[in-house]
């Protein structure tokens, strides 16, 4: 493609993005589509001709755009936002044009500078403790991975890096609560702890961690010779956004010196508001900590912010520099490479410059704080409602609840929430998820798409009623 042509394409995509965020709303929000249909519409095998851009944009808006599930929809409420703004979009598109690989300074120095500043401004934004140093990372997933190989390095002396975890000599055990995200025990797993040495610990009727099951659970590994090595405490569990204790949880893995790890990935970012940071109390006592801008703070994925207290023991752990990689004749400066898994590095802190320059935290503050108001609408006006029952109370801007009709067992009341949840979702209006809530099937209200505002809860709220009192 020539530059001209690029040039004509790119300002007539410009349109259509525009357009897109101005009508997302009138899109399905879950996509439509049967399994494999969209693969059906695909050719068997690639062209040997190249094919003009016409062609190929007509075939995504034909082809693709039906099978896509709009995650900037105003009336999306599943799972947890990944949502978006303008500004972020537009630093996206730059960061596309430059194609730079960010993984040393000197790939492009801009890129490390910038993602050191702005986790420095980000700590600044959260009121994180003194003392924690950030990197950005793809995903939570990948830095609770990080977090669980530095702990295994410090409970090994850096042995298991060198020789393996089998032949360090420790069998070590890792601890988070039963609601932990699943990326606790994939990461024990690729870290080579190994499932079973992941120890779920039950959580009290808040679904936090019980602190005497901890400490119970760490005695008796301690008195069967196997070594604590991390504790991963959460900041808003995905099913219902439970709150561990971080305080408690920090002091009882210090006291047997085991490493502590905060996942925080979706609620992490209502830290900018002074009136949420009570839920991270502790946090001056953790290791490491991270949280999704990529979730909740209008910022694409991929974008997860990690900090950690020692980051020379996150690079002894992950940093190996052969030749081809080496900068020399540059003191002072930070290759993040070391910092994490992928050598490969994106320009991500450029996304969050736009962002955090466009809104101002005044401005993000405003936005998180009419989700959560709007969550706490939407919960009060279902708690009003004899027939619905809240089944997990209000934690930021996520609750549960479900249809309790009359004189139904609590088999048939699951059957009864599977099928509202379908029908909900197949009104293309509204996308919300479940969940199981003490083994019961319950649905999940989350508020967090950047646009979304009253009038769209509202809405919810009357398909949810109407939806759950049509007999059928
Ligand atoms: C979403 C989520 C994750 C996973 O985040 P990724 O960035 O997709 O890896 C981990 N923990 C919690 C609590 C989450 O909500």
């Amino acid at each position: 493609m020539d530059n001209e042509t690029f040039r004509r394409h790119a300002h007539a995509l410009v349109d259509w993005m525009a357009d897109y965020m101005a009508g997302v709303e009138h899109y399905p929000v879950r996509a439509r589509v049967a399994p494999g249909s969209i693969a059906a519409q695909m050719a068997d095998a690639p062209p040997e001709q190249g094919e003009p851009f016409e062609a190929i944009f007509e075939d995504f808006r034909e082809i693709v755009l039906p099978g896509m599930t709009h995650w900037q929809h105003p009336g999306f409420f599943a799972y947890f936002p990944a949502n978006s703004s303008p500004p972020s979009v537009l630093a996206e598109m730059l960061t596309a044009t430059l194609a730079a690989q960010c993984m040393l300074w000197q790939t492009s120095p801009a890129a490390t500078e910038l993602e050191g500043r702005m986790m420095e401004w980000l700590s600044q934004a959260l009121a994180l403790p003194q003392g924690f140093h950030g990197s950005i990372q793809a995903s939570a997933s990948e830095a609770t991975l990080s977090a669980l190989l530095m702990a295994r390095e410090r409970a090994t002396d850096y042995a298991s890096n060198a020789q393996g975890l089998a032949m360090s000599g420790e069998r070590l055990a890792v601890y988070c609560s039963e609601d932990a995200h699943s990326s606790v025990e994939k990461g024990a797993r690729v870290a080579g702890y190994g499932a079973q040495m992941v120890r779920k610990i039950p959580v009290d009727e808040t679904r936090a961690i019980r602190p005497d099951a901890l400490e119970a659970a760490i005695r008796r590994d301690v008195a069967a010779g196997i070594k604590p090595a991390c504790v991963v405490a959460c900041i808003g569990g995905t099913g219902t956004g439970g709150m561990d204790d971080v305080w408690a949880v920090a002091q009882i893995a210090r006291s047997h010196g085991a490493f502590v790890h905060v996942d925080a990935a979706w609620a992490g970012s209502a830290l900018i508001l002074p009136e949420w940071r009570h839920i991270a109390d502790g946090l001056e006592l953790v290791d490491s900590f991270v949280f999704n801008p990529h979730k909740w703070l209008l910022t694409n994925f991929d974008c997860s912010a990690h900090y950690v207290r020692e980051p020379e023991a996150l690079q002894r752990t992950l940093s190996l520099v052969p030749e081809y990689l080496r900068t020399h004749g540059a003191e002072g400066i930070t290759d993040y490479s070391n910092w994490s898994v992928p050598l490969g590095r994106r320009f991500r802190a450029l996304k969050l410059w736009f962002v955090l320059r466009s809104y101002g935290l005044e401005g993000l503050r405003a936005i998180l704080r009419r989700h959560i108001d709007l969550a706490a609408r939407a919960h009060d006006a279902l708690s009003a409602e004899p027939d619905f029952e809240i089944t997990s109370p209000l934690r930021l801007a996520l609750f549960t609840f479900r249809h309790r009709p009359e004189g139904l067992s609590d088999e048939a009341l699951d059957a009864h929430n599977e099928r509202l949840l379908a029908a909900l979702n197949d009104t293309g209006q509204v996308y919300f998820t479940q969940t199981r809530v003490n083994g019961r099937y319950v649905i999940r209200f989350q508020v967090g798409q950047t646009n979304t505002e009253a009038r769209h809860v509202d809405a919810a709220l009357d398909l949810i009623r109407k939806t759950a009192r049509t007999p059928g």
